[in-house]
């Protein structure tokens, strides 16, 4: 059997980066920047203020407290129509473009009086209170490296440079098949002997949390030409999930119906707990994945396996979920060779965090997946006492 780093250096060394494809800079949060982002311009593009006061020459001030004549008035929006002269000021407002001759911003709170005539108090020193051209970023600057993901911060500057559309990854189509004879589909309430689908609605939504686009091919039954036709009809996505009958039992026909479909197979059981018989294979340039059919399992071996296969065809840099470590709020025991991924709650105890079991581990409690904030990563033959330090993996945000 596989460990699970080695089964995901086979996944990985054969996931394909997908092509790229432009997009409006107001529809690209969440992709993934294909390109490095140089910038064609200064920002700001020229000196100002930082504050509404007075634009002064910093060296007219040294003598404060002096009288200074206002000669012009400046609003952002605004151009100074004279440069400032020795003696002189020039009222000026946030964002407004410095006037030649100043080099400093007195705030308006710091002086006396308002008209004609200003008195500042204390001296100022050069550059105080003004955006200097290009602080933010210079004419050239590569401030973007492809890989990451494109977030707000990244929008605003985007938008800034003017840079859209922009280049990013295609969405990975994701193809998510359910199997099984006892499946009652969603809408239709299950019938005597069948149980509801779960797999492909928590399936797709974690495709869809990958950033990729989920289609649904639906329920098949355990026919092995049924199962081999809906799998053909995946075959023009980028990815294709299956869930269920990839064990030993004789209605496991999954790994039948992808051979017959032309796959070639790289692995089949994994190491782990919850979620041993994974297959995984490919189809030309395609991933197909087998996944078992316990809720918990799947979605576990999807974390796993899909997610950084699927994130690392988009082109990201960062595949990985985090992981915090965190202390064990009452004894965890993993019995038996394979690795746990069990799943934990964490609560913050002041700098770390305490993780206790979300209950049953059992791989058909799907509720024991709603609680979990991550999975804690046990070896084999294992138990950590209580206040042990354990490695969780993440799949939410920290508490
Ligand atoms: P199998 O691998 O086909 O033996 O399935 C393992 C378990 O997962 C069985 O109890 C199935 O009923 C259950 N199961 C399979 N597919 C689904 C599904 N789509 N939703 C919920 N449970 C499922
Ligand atoms: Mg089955």
């Amino acid at each position: 059997m596989l460990t699970v780093e080695q089964a995901l250096e086979q996944i990985l060394a054969r996931a394909q980066r997908v092509e790229t494809e432009r997009v409006d800079v107001r529809a690209a949060r969440g992709r993934v920047l294909a390109e490095p982002v140089v910038s064609p311009r200064e920002i700001p593009p020229w000196p100002n203020s930082s504050m509404d006061g007075y634009a002064v020459r910093a060296a007219d001030t040294a003598g404060a407290p002096v009288s200074l004549v206002v000669v012009d008035r400046i609003a952002a929006g605004g151009l100074p129509t004279r440069p400032v002269g020795p003696g002189e000021t020039v009222r000026i407002f946030t964002g407004g473009p410095l006037p030649e001759g100043a080099d400093a911003i007195v705030p308006q709170e710091d002086v006396d009086g308002d008209g004609g005539q200003v008195r500042i108090p204390r001296a100022v020193a050069s550059g105080a209170f003004v955006r200097a051209r290009g602080e933010d970023v210079r004419a050239g600057d590569r401030v973007l490296e492809p890989g990451r993901v494109i977030g707000p911060a990244e929008v605003g500057l985007l938008a800034t440079l003017g840079h859209s559309p922009v280049l990013v990854s295609r969405r990975p189509r994701v193809a998510v098949l359910s199997t099984g004879d006892e499946l009652a589909d969603l809408g239709a309430p299950p019938g005597p002997g069948q149980i509801p689908n779960t797999n492909t609605y928590s399936l797709m939504a974690q495709v869809a949390e990958a950033g990729a686009e989920p289609i649904n091919l639906g329920v098949a039954p355990d026919r092995l030409e049924a199962i081999e036709e809906r799998i053909r009809w995946g075959l023009t996505t980028d990815l294709l999930i299956t869930s269920a009958g990839v064990s030993v039992g004789e209605h496991d026909l999954v790994r039948e119906a992808f051979v017959r479909c032309g796959a070639e197979l790289h692995l089949w059981r994994v190491s782990m707990r919850p979620g041993k018989p994974i297959t995984f294979g490919t189809l030309g340039r395609r991933l197909i994945f087998g996944l078992p059919g316990n809720p918990v399992s799947a979605m576990v071996t999807f974390e796993l396996f899909v997610r950084p296969a699927l994130l690392t065809m988009t082109g990201l840099a960062r595949v990985f979920r985090p992981r915090v470590r965190a202390r064990a709020l009452a004894p965890i025991a993993n019995p038996g060779h394979r690795r746990g991924y069990l799943r934990v709650t964490l609560v913050r105890e002041g700098e770390e965090y305490g993780a206790c079991l979300t209950g049953d581990q059992g791989s058909a409690i799907l509720r024991s997946m709603v609680a979990a904030d991550g999975l804690a990563v046990i070896p084999g033959d294992t138990t950590v006492p209580r206040g042990g330090s354990i490695e969780v993996l993440l799949l939410r945000e920290l508490p």
